[in-house]
């Protein structure tokens, strides 16, 4: 109706606890809550998991029904690229999509910068909601919308966890028992890396090995493990005083990411 406000939430589905933060989220925002569950082969390289991606329709339809939410879109991959994936207009973000997770996964960032300018297109919300989990995503998109003057405001939310610390992921159903007995060991080396910056140390270089060291050791094989400047996302300057420590790590068929933030001590 006119007047009333939309919140979206885009989603790849298979919810879990950290989607439904978000709805709720959008719920305190916005009189009507849009949510859209599409798995975007354009954000997936060849060799990564579209084909084994989880999916679960009818669960995430009962979910989101649940939630009261106004609007599920669940489009087919042919209505999102009728031209087909090669011929479409893609949106990019320069130096943000290279980096730490773009440098691992080439294009990925490229694909979600451009489903997430089409949502946004489609459905025109007042305001759209990311989680922190995925913290260059999220600063990808902020760069997206603000550059392209995309008439939408972008919320983040903080990560949401599971009562051992790992934050909860769809590909988190990836994990064996044994392997999920050992993923809380992420954010028990992010938490060590933000204990080590908030207590002064300045050898960032020095936490960024040991963070690597510990994941190695528990059995993960890290892509990166990296502090940087929370607002740019360049490693940490001088004046850099809020700062993220950052990484991914592959633990049998699974890569999970995670992030935590660290206030540097004046
Ligand atoms: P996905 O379905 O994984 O593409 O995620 C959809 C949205 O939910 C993105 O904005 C994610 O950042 C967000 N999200 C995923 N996992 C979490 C989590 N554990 N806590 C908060 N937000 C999350």
């Amino acid at each position: 109706m006119a007047g009333e406000r939309i919140a979206f939430v885009p989603t790849m589905g298979n919810l879990h606890g950290g989607h439904v933060s978000l709805v709720q989220a959008a719920r305190e925002r916005a009189q009507r809550v849009v949510v859209s569950v599409f798995v975007n082969p354009l954000q997936f390289g060849p060799n990564e998991d579209y084909a084994a991606y989880p999916r679960t329709p009818d669960e995430d339809r009962k979910l989101l029904e649940a939630l009261k939410v106004d609007v599920l879109f669940m489009p087919e991959v042919d209505e999102m690229y009728p031209r087909g994936q090669a011929l479409t207009a893609r949106v990019h973000v320069p130096e943000l999509e290279d980096i730490l997770c773009g440098a691992f996964r080439p294009g990925h960032f490229m694909g979600v910068a451009t489903i997430v300018t089409k949502l946004l297109n489609l459905v025109q919300p007042d305001v759209a909601l990311f989680g922190e989990k995925d913290f260059q995503q999220l600063m990808i998109i902020r760069r997206a919308a603000e550059d392209l003057c995309m008439p939408v405001e972008i919320v983040g939310l903080p990560t949401t966890r599971e009562p051992d610390g790992l934050a909860m992921s769809s590909r988190n159903r990836y994990l064996t028992p044994e392997q999920r007995a050992v993923a809380p060991q992420i954010f028990a080396a992010l938490e060590r890396a933000r204990r080590a910056i908030e207590s002064g140390r300045r050898d960032f270089a020095e936490i960024e090995r040991e963070g690597m060291g510990m994941l190695e050791a528990a059995g993960f094989r890290p892509d990166y493990f990296s502090v940087r400047d929370a607002n740019t996302l360049a490693p940490p300057s001088d004046e850099s005083e809020e700062l993220v420590v950052l990484t991914a790590a592959r633990i049998g068929r699974a890569r999970l990411i995670d992030n935590v933030r660290a206030k540097r001590p004046r």
